[in-house]
């Protein structure tokens, strides 16, 4: 099938209220048509995700996304005008009787814009279909790695793909590579509940004002579980000079390193560099934890990396992978 036709039947699946993958700029979607709570519902039941737990909705653009809205607050409105179409989502007031079960019931709702064009593609050919905006959270199954290429997404549902109940579209490797930001726009100040490529300092350069932390009144939002992201293998966190003096010594069988910093190591120590540019070490992140996990270490050591805000996102991601491990 050539990339027209199988956008085409894509659209037609998800607006029969089948799970299609969608390629986005930040990570694979699993994503089903919004207005639907019965497709939704496959979602919840193919990632094994609970059903509290909201999803993003995708929409072509900020007028779309205010089919989903109670309300469309000015700082959701400075915020789509600044970053859609790109790797941002905020959170309004949903409006009453729509993607019910796509916000887990919540009274908010998540919306996005992707920048990616298959994923841009796909929205407007299901919109022209009758479908308003699709709920898709990443495209792996409950708690695990997100995917950032077609093959991941297959990996983590051959069942869904051989049966034909999940299309696949390869849009290629996702370019931001981590999980958008969200932005909390239905309360007084705006809150980051997750760092993404975009940080607390262009965030609030858009809005003219500072972000709200989120605290513990702050909108429960799963994506920022501890345990989110994790790979089977147990991920440490290491300083660099925790590391250097690791590997200084005696190779660990079973140990991958994934480290920026060029150290003096040992020989027999599995190395994989981490790209030293925070946007380029967010590209590569879940790949390079899918690859590590897959070789069948038991451990992953990573260098924790810089304090620095282009950073936020890899550190927020690598600590929740690391979490469960840290807090036992
Ligand atoms: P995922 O793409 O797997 O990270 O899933 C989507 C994420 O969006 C959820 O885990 C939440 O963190 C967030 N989210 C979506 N809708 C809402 C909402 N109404 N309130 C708070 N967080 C939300
Ligand atoms: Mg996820």
């Amino acid at each position: 099938m050539g990339g027209a036709e199988a956008l085409a039947a894509a659209a037609r699946h998800l607006a029969a209220g089948g799970l299609v993958a969608l390629p986005t700029e930040t990570v694979y979607g699993l994503a089903a048509r919004a207005d639907d709570d019965a497709a939704c519902a496959r979602i919840f039941d193919a990632k094994g995700r609970p059903p509290d737990h909201p999803l993003i909705v995708h929409v072509t653009d900020a007028r779309a996304a205010q089919a989903f809205a109670a309300t469309w607050p000015d700082a959701a409105q400075r915020l789509a005008a600044a970053f859609w179409p790109g790797p941002l989502t905020v959170i309004v007031p949903r409006r009453a009787g729509v993607a019910q079960a796509a916000a887990g019931g919540l009274p908010t709702v998540g919306l996005r814009c992707p920048a990616h064009p298959m994923a841009q593609a796909l929205l407007a050919a299901a919109a022209r279909l009758g479908v308003p905006g699709v709920a898709a959270p990443s495209a792996n199954r409950f708690g695990r790695i997100s995917p950032t290429t077609a093959a991941h997404v297959r990996h983590e549902f051959p069942a869904e793909v051989a049966s034909g109940a999940l299309v696949v579209l390869d849009g290629g490797p996702s370019d931001v590579g981590i999980e958008s930001a969200i932005v909390d726009c239905s309360g007084a100040q705006p809150a980051l509940l997750r760092p993404g490529q975009l940080g607390a300092a262009a965030l609030a350069a858009a809005l003219g004002q500072p972000l709200a932390a989120a605290g513990p009144g702050a909108t429960k939002a799963p994506g920022t579980l501890a345990s989110h992201y994790a790979p089977r293998a147990r991920l440490h966190l290491l300083t660099t000079a925790a590391l250097a003096q690791a590997l200084g010594g005696p190779a660990q069988p079973g140990v991958a390193v994934y480290c920026r910093t060029e150290l003096a190591v040992t020989p027999g120590w599995h190395i994989q560099p981490m790209p030293v540019d925070a946007d380029a070490a967010a590209r590569a992140l879940f790949a390079a934890l899918r690859a590590l996990d897959g070789q069948g270490v038991d451990q992953i050591w990573v260098e924790v990396p810089p304090a620095q805000p282009a950073w936020d996102g890899v550190r927020d991601r690598l600590r929740r992978a690391a979490s469960p491990f840290l807090e036992s």
